[in-house]
């Protein structure tokens, strides 16, 4: 089954094109009604075809989900918005927030359409999240349309303006990091990402911008790894510790060209084997040498990585997009992962300090790429909301099972620990 993005897909950024969106958001409006009359179809057929599930499960209730309008190419933020939006600590804080007037002249009850390229810097980011948040799991529409949302993302983060596919961890990491940053600035019209925004050095490197004051961002994401370099030369060990709101996991070099033809021919590459070969012992290349203090030059080294502090939900990336000479491949094998109980205690450093749960974590949510490179194919994502799970895809959302969602080649798991997710932690 092959999966595309909804509605309309465009291929660059021609001239013409902003204008085409604009129109387009415009057109939306119009077409809403038409729209959610063919979505709420849709619905009806699927959850007809789901209507045997929902008895096993003892409900009866029609499906409360709400799907996210693609607006050209944009299935990249919506499966991150929805994986997010399933992370009930999270989400809470942000949908408990008050509402934020802002100061951009915008009377009540009219609406200002808003294109990749134009508009005004009393922008908040956090308060546009907190209307996409409120508007998921209503009930009330069938479909969001996130343009008010996308129009400060495309405001305070430039690179995701065009409208070719982009990559869903990179945005995850921009979103997560700009969010706090404005947190930390607090929320009062003007935010302070949209002071940083030029400088702020947030790249897409693996570095990340959590410094400072503690937000709700890191409260529920943030980790710690002590990074272990032992210089090769004179044996001097040097350790420093890095903070993290996701691991980037290698799908081990063994498991690379294995497709789902095959798979049965050799072992399955597991959730472990990744998580094994990011903390098992490193040799760094030549090209990588560490600058030894003892020996003041240059040496090879060793590395390895130890969770000091795992976080309360744990964002587990797995690199399927690798850059060869020319283009960007990717790694299509699949990579068996647990729904429940990943025991993360044999990646501590000091496993004798943490409680017998607390390294425990059931899945919440997992985004998925289907297609072959990373500047095309479709993102959609399956998360799990009061026992049931669902697969978001743009504006339609379709009742699933545990069957369906293992089966998923995962591009990006969120595990949220079992004593946090009991409500006994208390943020
Ligand atoms: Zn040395």
């Amino acid at each position: 089954r092959s999966y595309r993005c909804d509605d309309f897909v465009v291929n660059d950024t021609k001239l013409g094109l902003v204008q085409k969106v604009r129109e387009h958001l415009q057109n939306l409006e119009n077409s809403a009604f038409t729209a959610d009359r063919h979505r709420k179809r849709k619905l009806l057929e699927n959850s007809s075809l789901n209507s045997k599930l929902l008895k096993v499960n003892g409900s009866t209730n029609a499906l409360c989900a709400t799907g996210l309008r693609n607006l050209g190419n944009t299935c990249f933020m919506n499966a991150i918005l929805q994986s997010l939006s399933n992370i009930q600590q999270f989400c809470c804080y942000f949908k408990e927030l008050p509402a934020v007037e802002l100061r951009n002249g915008k009377t009540a009850g009219r609406r200002t359409y808003h294109t990749r390229s134009q508009g005004d810097n009393n922008v908040s980011l956090v308060e546009e999240f907190r209307k996409t948040l409120c508007a998921l799991w209503q009930g009330s529409q069938t479909a969001f349309s996130p343009e008010s949302l996308f129009y400060v993302v495309w405001k305070i983060m430039p690179n995701f303006r065009g409208y070719q596919q982009q990559d869903a961890h990179e945005f995850m990491r921009y979103l997560l990091d700009h969010l706090h940053l404005e947190l930390q600035g607090g929320f009062n019209g003007v935010s302070r990402s949209v002071i940083l925004q030029e400088n702020s050095g947030l790249s897409a490197s693996n570095k990340c911008c959590i410094n400072g004051a503690s937000t709700i961002v890191t409260a529920i994401f943030g980790g710690i790894l002590q990074n272990e370099v032992n210089c090769l030369i004179c044996g001097t060990e040097s350790r420093k510790f890095d903070p993290f709101l996701d691991l980037s996991l290698d799908i081990p070099s063994q498991f690379r060209n294995k497709r789902t033809k095959n798979q049965e021919n050799g072992p399955m590459c597991t959730l472990r084997d990744c998580l094994r070969s990011f903390t098992d012992l490193e040799e760094l290349d030549e090209t990588e040498l560490y600058m030894c203090h003892k020996c003041k030059k240059k040496q090879k080294s060793t590395k390895k990585f130890w969770i000091q502090k795992l976080p309360k939900v744990l964002c587990l990336h797995l690199k399927r997009f690798h850059w060869t000479e020319y283009l960007r491949n990717k790694v299509d094998t699949y990579v068996e992962f647990p729904l429940r109980d990943l025991d993360m205690k044999c990646y501590l450093l000091e496993p004798e300090n943490s409680g017998p749960e607390s390294c425990r974590y059931d899945l919440a949510a997992v985004v998925v790429h289907h297609g072959s490179g990373v500047g095309s194919g479709h993102y959609t994502a399956y998360a799990t909301h009061e026992g049931r799970w669902f697969h978001f895809n743009d504006s339609t959302v379709t009742l699933t099972d545990e069957e369906t969602v293992v089966k998923a080649k995962a591009y990006i798991l969120f595990y949220v620990d079992r004593q946090a997710k009991s409500g006994s932690d208390k943020l």
